[in-house]
């Protein structure tokens, strides 16, 4: 985690920037969802802790406890099309 960082440092704002919007977009993977009864796209949303703490260091805080209701309301990966939760 702390190498990612130092890498970071090198590179430009525009690189720095793109890498920003990646991180906080959600994962995204396919999975069967048996409420739509076919394959769909699930998201899953801050699960990575090196983002969070960094969306928590830039909001001082407050992404913190945004990320902990989150965490407690969507525990992992839900259907894009019908938001039921899979497993
Ligand atoms: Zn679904």
């Amino acid at each position: 985690m702390f190498g990612m960082f130092r890498r970071e440092e090198r590179l430009g704002t525009g690189e720095v920037l793109g890498r920003l919007m990646h991180l906080l977009s959600q994962q995204e993977t396919s999975k069967y969802c048996p409420h739509c009864d076919k394959q769909v796209v699930a998201l899953r949303p801050g699960t990575s802790r090196g983002r969070q703490l960094v969306l928590t260091c830039l909001t001082l805080g407050l992404w913190g406890i945004a990320w902990a209701v989150d965490a407690f309301r969507r525990p992992g990966w839900r259907c894009r099309d019908c938001d039921a939760r899979l497993g």
